[in-house]
């Protein structure tokens, strides 16, 4: 049996069937548009060997069209009713039992997903999508891609590249594990409630590691503290760490960087530089 996409009006009547007034704290804005779906899955480019994990499946509309392409999906979902459905609708849209994972939970207190997974591809709640995307990436080192759509503004901070008026932490910390990639926008039109914000598709590749984990403890330290105060040069903002501007511009230096720029012109790498010239010292 072939699975079958869920449309505008069939979002519409399950939710009045759970009456489910869409809830702005947990960012339910659901896809109405199984084109948009169908998008998201050729831009994750997936085959039938991965497992991918959903991050808020809701209604379900995402969820099928990536049971199109794999037979493995895990589903993370924080809201009670929509986890209970889920597998509902899944059944009546022709998905076998096996091949949908529903984990009921928040997120962020995710930990293990049995059968490591593959791919990340989610529609992000938007007020915990850079810290759910972040963890991800640091918790399942065998996610090697994935394609998440968040707030625009959120999805260019994310892709954008030392020097940009929009380079910051999550660009910062993101580019250790990958490169991001902006990769569409997507119209408001395609959800229901139509949010009040634009929304981006995001294409992520896993890069080989630039270090261990203690290095990317230390180097995320000093992309925080660099950024805390985004006007100062980085010979001022690591005298703390050196004991003193002076012994910070000398260790910045002979790291090879210049010690009056600013974090907000610095890659992953060059304060991946720092964090190892520090660990030698
Ligand atoms: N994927 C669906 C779609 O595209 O129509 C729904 C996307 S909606 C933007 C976000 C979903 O994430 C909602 O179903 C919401 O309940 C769920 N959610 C919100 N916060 C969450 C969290 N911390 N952990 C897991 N799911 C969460």
């Amino acid at each position: 049996m072939s699975i079958s996409l869920l449309g505008a009006a069939e979002v519409r009547s399950l939710a009045e069937q759970l009456d489910l007034h869409p809830a702005k704290s947990l960012g339910q804005n659901f896809v109405i548009d199984a084109n948009t779906c169908q998008k998201i899955v050729r831009l994750a480019v997936i085959s039938q060997g991965d497992h991918v994990v959903e991050i808020g499946p809701g209604l379900g509309s995402l969820t099928l069209a990536l049971l199109q392409a794999t037979n493995q999906v895990s589903a993370i979902e924080i809201d009670n009713r929509l986890a209970k459905q889920l597998p509902i609708t899944a059944a009546s849209h022709g998905v076998p039992d096996k091949q949908l994972k529903i984990l009921n939970q928040d997120a962020l207190q995710v930990f293990d997903i049995p059968g490591n997974p593959t791919k990340l591809v989610a529609n992000l709640p938007y007020n915990v999508s850079v810290p759910v995307l972040l963890s991800f990436l640091e918790r399942f080192p065998s996610i090697t891609s994935g394609v998440v759509m968040v707030q625009t503004e959120v999805a260019e901070r994310l892709a954008a590249k030392p020097g940009s008026k929009t380079y910051g932490v999550p660009s910062a910390k993101a580019a250790w594990w990958c490169d991001m990639i902006l990769a569409d926008s997507v119209s408001r039109s395609v959800f229901w409630p139509v949010p009040n914000v634009d929304s981006s598709l995001v294409k992520f590749i896993r890069h080989e590691p630039l270090g261990d984990e203690a290095l990317r403890r230390r180097t995320f330290d000093l992309v925080d503290r660099a950024f805390g105060q985004r006007r100062k040069m980085l010979r001022s903002i690591y005298a703390e760490i050196y004991g003193g501007s002076g012994e910070a511009e000398t260790a910045l230096i002979s790291a090879g960087i210049d010690p009056t720029i600013r974090g907000e012109s610095l890659s992953i790498e060059k304060f991946a530089a720092i964090a190892k010239q520090l660990d030698r010292r």
